[in-house]
């Protein structure tokens, strides 16, 4: 069954009755069909930000999940202006765009099912501002999370959002993913750190949502419906993002396991530094008892859970 009919299917029979001429236009043209008007838009942008180069296209094809597909082109803007222009383009040819950050995904967000254009904002990696005095940092969508996070810690602040991916991943990315890492039990996820956003959508308009005030209570919160859209909204070009004063002291994960013993004396050290009444409902559910192999599993798994929120305590 060719795919067009096959989605034609799939949709709600108040859809069938589309104009005649859109319900025509496949979701999927043929490849070739793509390439002719896309070497059109080559013309349209400034050298080298549009490539079918066949070496290049396979590692714009997956993300860290099995599935990959090939796109027809990688577009690599340099500008917000030339991204308005691939997605007006694109828009007006019925060309799939699809956006990638590092490509880190493990759900297969950034692969090109459609083929169509990879519109790949590696080259987004500028930290346009770091105030100290505001706790705001304002960067390009693909700038990378270590590296925001690195410069931020050397000036006495902190950006929470610690994918475990974080070395690889980008601020726009972790924005489409809404992404979240160990430090979110205590600091919240990503969206909690945008103050506002730079979009474009898919007609190529941009978009300025939000500000750079953290304490921002008038009008729609329309910068956050961005965050965990994967792309399905728009093209995420800058953010403004909230940072914190850097913490004094971290936990220090293996240092508390060679003083803990077991799950009793590390519960006492939680229970020092925060008032957390789920630290003393483990410790009165793991009053000693002897130590049998259950015991000591049950022991051990005590110990994993308050480990975790002991670092989520102390960040
Ligand atoms: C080893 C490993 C560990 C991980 N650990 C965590 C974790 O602890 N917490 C967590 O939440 N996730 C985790 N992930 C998943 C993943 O890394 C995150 O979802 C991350 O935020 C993806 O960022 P990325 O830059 O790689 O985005 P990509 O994978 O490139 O893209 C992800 C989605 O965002 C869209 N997108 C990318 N950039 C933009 C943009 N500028 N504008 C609009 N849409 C865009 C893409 O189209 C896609 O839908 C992990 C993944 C791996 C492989």
């Amino acid at each position: 069954m060719r795919e067009s009919s096959w989605i034609r299917r799939l949709q709600p029979r108040s859809l069938t009755t589309l104009p005649t001429e859109l319900e025509q236009i496949p979701l999927n043209s043929a490849p070739n069909g793509h390439l002719k008007s896309l070497s059109k838009l080559k013309s349209l942008l400034p050298a080298g930000e549009l490539t079918f180069d066949s070496a290049v296209l396979p590692e714009f094809a997956g993300d860290k999940w099995f599935a990959a597909h090939q796109p027809d082109a990688v577009a690599l803007p340099r500008s917000t202006e030339s991204v308005c222009k691939i997605l007006q383009f694109a828009n007006r040819h019925n060309i799939p765009v699809t956006p990638r950050g590092g490509g880190y995904g493990y759900v297969g967000g950034c692969v090109p099912v459609q083929g169509g254009i990879v519109l790949s904002l590696e080259r987004f990696n500028r930290i346009l501002e770091i105030s100290a005095a505001d706790f705001v940092a304002v960067v390009q969508a693909g700038v990378n999370t270590q590296k925001l996070q690195n410069r931020v810690e050397k000036l006495g602040l902190f950006y929470p959002p610690d994918p475990a991916s974080k070395a690889n991943t980008q601020i726009g990315g972790n924005i489409a993913t809404n992404a979240g890492g160990p430090r979110c039990l205590k600091y919240g996820v990503t969206r909690d750190y945008v103050l506002g956003l730079e979009v474009v959508q898919a007609d190529g308009t941009v978009l300025r949502l939000g500000g750079r005030t953290h304490k921002n209570k008038t009008g729609f919160d329309l910068h956050r419906l961005f965050v965990g859209s994967e792309g399905l909204l728009g093209v995420v070009t800058e953010a403004t993002l909230k940072l914190l004063p850097l913490p004094p002291y971290r936990a220090c994960y293996a240092g508390l396991i060679l003083l803990s013993n077991w799950t009793d004396s590390l519960v006492q050290c939680v229970a020092r530094c925060a008032n957390c009444g789920m630290c003393w409902r483990a410790k009165n559910r793991s009053a000693s008892k002897p130590d049998s192999a259950p015991g000591v599993a049950r022991r051990f798994g005590l110990f994993v859970e308050n480990s975790r929120m002991l670092c989520a305590i102390l960040g």
